[in-house]
């Protein structure tokens, strides 16, 4: 899809915007988030603007998925550790802020006050059954 115009990370893939560049590929760049939830919070995005990985094709989702394992290969070895999260924000309820597909890997730390949290919830086994077979992947 052609660049948006209004969208921060077109303008930072065309290079109207500094980043802190870490990996530059065709398809994808790689730099370091302006609000850090820790050092090295790295923000992975593709250079066309699709709003999320359901609607890139699939070369390209496999690809950048290539581009966030080695940046997490990269955060193990030279940050020395071995917890991260991989995290999509896709739509509007999920805590999106910019609709052009980014992953973020966050390395996490022993006492580093980042929180992702959910409540486990009690569901009627009649809900999961339907679950199953309605998510079943064709
Ligand atoms: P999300 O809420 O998943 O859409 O994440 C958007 C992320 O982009 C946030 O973590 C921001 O800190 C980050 N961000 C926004 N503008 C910039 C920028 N110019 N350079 C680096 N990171 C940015
Ligand atoms: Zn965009």
């Amino acid at each position: 899809m052609v660049a948006q115009k209004d969208c921060i990370f077109c303008r930072i893939a065309n290079g109207e915007i500094p980043v802190r560049k870490i990996y530059e590929d065709e398809d994808a760049i790689a730099f370091l988030d302006i609000h850090p939830a820790n050092l090295g919070h790295t923000l992975i995005i593709t250079k066309m603007h699709y709003e999320d990985i359901i609607s890139c094709d699939e070369i390209t989702a496999r690809r950048i998925m290539g581009v966030v394992k080695r940046v997490c290969e990269k955060v193990r070895k030279e940050l020395k550790t071995d917890s991260m999260h991989i995290l999509e924000n896709i739509g509007e309820f999920s805590g999106r802020h910019v609709a052009h597909l980014h992953f973020h890997v966050i390395p996490r730390y022993p006492g580093d006050d980042v929180k992702f949290e959910y409540p486990g919830k009690k569901m009627a086994e009649n809900d999961i059954d339907r679950m199953q077979s309605l998510m079943k992947l064709d």
